[in-house]
């Protein structure tokens, strides 16, 4: 079975993507960059939503 890429991106024009093909890698670095950038507080549930093929 071969991985699908997946990436995020960040919905502020703050230019911010990240891609991988592993969903959790996924899922904690747009945590960290929301957290950090943004000082927001999303949950995993949230970026989910983000996630699209790349
Ligand atoms: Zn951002």
């Amino acid at each position: 079975m071969a991985a699908q890429m997946k990436k995020i991106e960040c919905p502020s024009p703050c230019n911010f993507s990240v891609k991988s093909h592993d969903e959790k890698e996924l899922v904690e670095i747009a945590m960290q960059h929301a957290k950090k950038s943004h000082n927001m507080s999303i949950t995993e549930q949230d970026v989910k939503k983000m996630i699209k093929p790349a």
